[in-house]
């Protein structure tokens, strides 16, 4: 044996030996690998036997349910983001107070006769626990949508709202809104109705009105919630507001400071503006209680009464900023349904579920190239490794101008040959509108999954990818009729 072939059979053993290690390290891995897809097994096993149809887990006490209105994944990346950099921060790290919820599950959000659908017919799937058509509100569907109209006042043909199954087993209600109150997201926790639109008896179709179709108005208050926050004054005449006191007894109030200093143990419904309530970004403090205010407030009333509650926060503003391509007031109504959020995590008790989603998406992308830490509502800056200076100018698209990392697939504003070229003043400014493709009046609603985060109590029944109306079905079981 040479002294080569020595050294090569020297070698080949250390490189057997290597083999061997290799593969060890190789069936190690595939062990853990084996191992990883067996626990996955069991929690999907776990939550199988934990099927939205069984009552297998801790019911909770309280219930409350938060609708960012519009608020796609799109919106919530975004929102993460503006508020992160407002707390001097890149951004993109930042952690949402939802963000930390340990379930999560995409919801499927169509309506029984429309791909992409409206507040109405979601908030009744979310909260009553059925699909129904575009704009309808806790009524069954029909595909006759004119005979739904004439026909439907018979209110025993549709399920119960989620304000009377509360009651029914003795808990107190909470319903919180910056839109509207009679607008369709709030109307869906205590009333009924064909068309939306019908907010006040002169909406109402005269065919309906003779079968004695009500407005949502006047089902509120005959079907009260204990606690009633949100705007939309001009929805009921001051005759129905004097009327419901002298009758019940009751508290309205129509401002923060009366809001501030009222007995909260009584039923109260504050208005705080005669349509829906002010922007966040526009919000007088002085006139207009928080979303978080009246999250807090709300809770600690409803807790008192220590009776158990189910409540309902819908930020209904993110939707309408979206509408008119506003990003910027957009995400500053995420940024306070965050807050709220927050503050029912730090006050609720350990026997709170609290569910937060969205009704459905907005046509709202963030796109381009930017850099880490690229002002989200700015020009979009690339990151450019070639060295110093570079990423400092804004990115040109192929007409040769700047763009924004945020726009709209559709809505008003689409930019023309001649438009003059943005700068990043223009874009930041909070009453920018963005750039949309398709030349729509109003940017509308998107049609994928939105995102549901559920914690404490009942949450681990919130998981996989979810027809809207499952979120309803769930709620009324754990609410236990
Ligand atoms: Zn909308």
């Amino acid at each position: 044996m040479t002294p080569k072939s020595t050294f090569s059979t020297r070698f080949s053993s250390a490189l057997w030996l290597l083999v061997i290690f290799i593969l060890a390290g190789c069936i190690a891995e595939k062990s853990e690998i084996g191992n990883s897809v067996d626990s996955t097994r069991l929690n999907q096993a776990e939550n199988k036997s934990d099927s939205p149809k069984k009552n297998t887990v801790t019911a909770p006490k309280n219930i409350i349910v938060f609708i960012g209105d519009g608020m796609g994944v799109s919106t919530v990346t975004a929102g993460r983001i503006f508020i992160g950099q407002e707390k001097g921060l890149m951004g993109e790290e930042y952690e949402l107070s939802f963000d930390k919820f340990p379930q999560l599950a995409l919801v499927k959000t169509y309506n029984t006769n429309a791909q992409v659908p409206d507040s109405a017919g979601t908030a009744t799937a979310i909260l009553s626990g059925y699909k129904t058509n575009i704009g309808a509100i806790n009524v069954k569907p029909d595909a006759d949508v004119a005979k739904m109209v004439v026909s439907s006042c018979v209110a025993k043909s549709a399920p119960p709202t989620l304000l009377e199954r509360a009651k029914k087993t003795g808990r107190s209600v909470g319903v919180i809104s910056t839109a509207r109150i009679t607008h369709a997201t709030p109307a869906a926790v205590y009333g009924q109705a064909v068309d939306r639109s019908w907010e006040t008896m002169a909406d109402i179709d005269p065919q309906a009105v003779k079968l004695g179709c009500k407005s949502l108005s006047h089902q509120l208050l005959e079907n009260t919630p204990d606690i009633t926050l949100g705007g939309g004054a001009q929805k009921f005449t001051p005759e129905q507001l004097t009327d419901w006191q002298e009758k019940t007894g009751h508290i309205y109030v129509s401002d923060a400071q009366s809001f501030r200093s009222a007995p909260k143990d009584q039923t109260l419904l504050g208005l705080f503006t005669p349509s829906h309530m002010s922007y966040e970004a526009d919000r007088d403090e002085t006139k207009e209680p928080s979303l978080a205010e009246m999250t807090d407030v709300t809770i600690d009333a409803l807790a008192a009464r220590g009776r158990g509650y189910v409540m309902m926060v819908e930020a209904g503003r993110i939707d309408h900023a979206h509408h008119g391509t506003n990003a910027y007031r957009a995400l500053k109504d995420l940024q306070a349904f965050d807050d709220a959020i927050a503050a029912a995590v730090e006050n609720a008790g350990d026997d709170t579920l609290i569910l937060v989603t969205a009704d459905h998406s907005h046509v709202f992308t963030m796109a381009g190239y930017p850099k880490r830490g690229n002002p989200i509502l700015g020009l979009v800056r690339t990151p450019d490794p070639r060295g110093e200076g570079a990423g400092l100018d804004p990115a040109l698209a192929a007409d040769g101008k700047p763009y924004t990392t945020l726009g709209y697939h559709n809505g008003p504003n689409v930019r023309e040959a001649d438009s003059p070229a943005l700068t990043d003043n223009m874009v930041q400014a909070p009453d920018f509108l963005q750039q949309t493709a398709v030349n729509l009046s109003s940017e509308t609603h998107a049609g994928e999954d939105v995102a549901l985060y559920a914690y404490g109590p009942g949450s681990r029944r919130f998981s996989g990818v979810m027809d809207q109306d499952e979120i309803g079905q769930i709620l009324a079981d754990l609410i236990g009729e």
